[in-house]
Order: structure tokens, then sequence, then C-alpha cells
């Protein structure tokens, strides 16, 4: 926006790649990377576009999800060595298991975990966060050093996770993510989006946050959180165009997507030091 040269220094944005998540197939996109080393490329290259943050899920070879321990390994052992310094983050999600599978993997202590703080409907079901779930998740968290981010779908989420960091489950400053566009969960919505940021910011000043958007509306949700000075996500986990004809050709040219949008809101991609000094995360 500003053509000032007293302008504001560009600020550094954390650019997030949710490469696969557990429903888009090849028949969506042939993009999407389902096999181990599909993941590690796919990373990669998202990474050189100036990724810094990779929302990660596996797969079993023929694309459903799972949430196997042991493939969880082995695809952060490989993004450790392709993608040095990247922060990885698991996915505690509930489309590729069910209650403590779902944190099976925490022991591998990666950099964070998706953290959903209450329960809602998806597009075909309902997603089940019981208070106890919740809780033994963000414990295990807390025991092998995982940040969780708040996947907020609802306001009530936010108000959960600001009690669990006041009461010492949750091991501050927040980190969220409010995620619009789901089916049967929160819509699209500008209002409600601005009062979300606006809440956060009331109850918990020091936390970062990201917004995420489904579909089409993957880069509203991305002009609206640099506009309100958040950090974005993108990815072929939550949308696989480009545009209503074009399918996105790779993870990589949806980050590019993003890149190419920040400096019109005096920003620049966070590096990997950066993201980690802005969601206190050790140094790599
Ligand atoms: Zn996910």
């Amino acid at each position: 926006m500003s053509e000032d040269p007293a302008g504001a220094e560009p600020t550094p944005c954390i650019v997030t790649v949710a490469i696969t998540g557990s429903v888009p197939t090849k028949a969506d996109n042939p993009a999407v990377p389902i096999t181990l080393a599909e993941q590690i490329e796919s990373t990669h290259a998202a990474f050189e576009a100036g990724a810094v943050l990779a929302h990660c899920h596996v797969r079993n070879d023929d694309g459903t999800p799972t949430s196997d321990p042991e493939r969880f390994a082995r695809l952060l052992e490989g993004l450790r060595r392709h993608c040095p310094g990247m922060i990885l983050q698991v996915s505690t999600g509930g489309r590729s298991g069910s209650g403590a599978e779902r944190g099976g993997m925490l022991p591998l202590a990666p950099d964070m975990a998706s953290l959903a703080t209450g329960s809602c409907n998806f597009p075909t079901r309902v997603y089940d966060n019981p208070p106890e779930l919740i809780d033994w998740l963000a414990a295990e968290m807390r025991r092998y050093g995982v940040k969780p981010e708040i996947e907020v779908f609802d306001l009530s989420m936010l108000f959960k996770a600001v009690e669990m960091a006041q009461d010492g489950r949750i091991d501050g400053p927040l980190h969220v993510q409010f995620v619009m566009g789901v089916k049967n969960a929160m819509p699209v919505d500008r209002a409600v989006f601005d009062f979300s940021v606006d809440t956060l910011a009331r109850l918990a000043p020091d936390a970062t946050w990201t917004g995420a958007g489904i579909g089409r509306d993957q880069l509203t949700l991305n002009r609206w959180s640099l506009e309100r000075g958040g950090h974005c996500r993108t990815g072929l986990e939550d949308n696989v165009r480009l545009d209503r004809e074009t399918l996105a050709p790779s993870n990589a040219a949806l980050v590019r997507r993003v890149v190419d949008l920040l400096p019109a809101y005096d920003r620049r991609p966070a590096t990997v030091a950066e993201a980690r000094a802005l969601l206190q995360l050790p140094e790599a």
C-alpha cells in the first residue's frame, strides 16, 4: 500500500503450509502429496517458496488417513533433514483416528501440534473433542514440550483456550488459528472474524494468530489476516485451486500466492529464526 519511503518497515509474516490434510485426493488434484516421499518433496518446495511452518498429516499409500506414529516419525525425520529449521506441526485432528490415537505421535516431540478446544459439526460428521480428550492432549503436549496451535472453529473454543492458558494446562503465550469456511462450522464472515481477532487481543494480548480459509476463501482469509496483522496459512489441505478454473500445480504455488500478497500489506515472509522467535519456540 505504502509508497512512502519513510513508511513502516515490513514486518514478518509466518507462512504456514498445510500440505495434505486427510480429505483431498489425487482425483481432486494430482499435486496432493500422499506418500512420504511426495510429502517431503512437496514440503521442501513450499519451504523454498517461503513457508516456514508445515502442518502435517500422514496418509497410507492408498491415500487413506492414518495417525500411525511410525509414519509420523519417518515424515518428521525426512523434513528435519530436507527443510532445516522449518517448524513442524503435527495434526491431532479427528479424521485420522479417535481418542488417544490422535495423540500417539506426540512423544516424537514435534515443535507444535494442533489442538481443537471444543466440538462442532464438520461436513458429514461431528468433530468430537470431549473435555477429557482436550485435557489429555494438552497434558501430553506439555509433557513432551510441544506447543499447541489452538484450532478455533467457533468462539467457545477461543474462551476454552484462554481458560486453559490461565490455569496452566497450556503453556503460554497462545498461538491460535481461526478456521472459517468448513461446511457446518463457522462460515466466512468478516464481522465474526474481526470480533474473534478483537476478542483474542482483549483476553490474551500476548497471543499470536493465523487465519485459515477453506476452498476459494483461502485467499479471503489470507487478505483479512494481513489486514489485521495476523499470520497466513495456505496449502492443498484447505484448497486445491488457484482460481475457479485452475488447479494449483503445487503447495509451493499456493505459498507463492501468499508471498506475493505480502508487500501490499507492508509484510514480508518470516525467516525460520523470526518465526521461531515470534512463536517463542527454541531456536533450530
Ligand atoms: Zn490439518
